[in-house]
């Protein structure tokens, strides 16, 4: 399991580095608890703007990196854990 970058001493750098600012979450543009449990949904993850998975050259840099809530984060991308498909199919009632 070694070589993951997020788990780096710079990566961790970006995340203080943006933290610091305690700008709000820029998915939904309402406050990020900062003090909260990291757990929390509400609290502070660091999102990219381009997702890893597409550009990894980008992950440790600033103009990528924002604030935002864990909810907003994980709701955002990252579809790789596993989601219900829970979405009601309205879009094909047109005929
Ligand atoms: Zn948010």
């Amino acid at each position: 399991m070694a070589g993951n970058p997020r788990n780096g001493r710079p990566y961790r750098r970006l995340v203080d580095w943006l933290r610091a600012q305690r700008l709000p979450c820029w998915l939904c543009g309402r406050d990020i608890g900062y003090d909260l449990d990291p757990r929390h949904p509400l609290s502070f993850t660091l999102d990219h703007l381009e997702p890893v998975s597409k550009r990894p050259d980008l992950l440790l840099a600033k103009e990528n990196a924002r604030a935002a809530h864990r909810r907003c984060n994980s709701s955002r991308g990252n579809r790789t854990t596993t989601q219900p498909k829970t979405a009601p199919q309205r879009a094909s009632r047109r005929w």
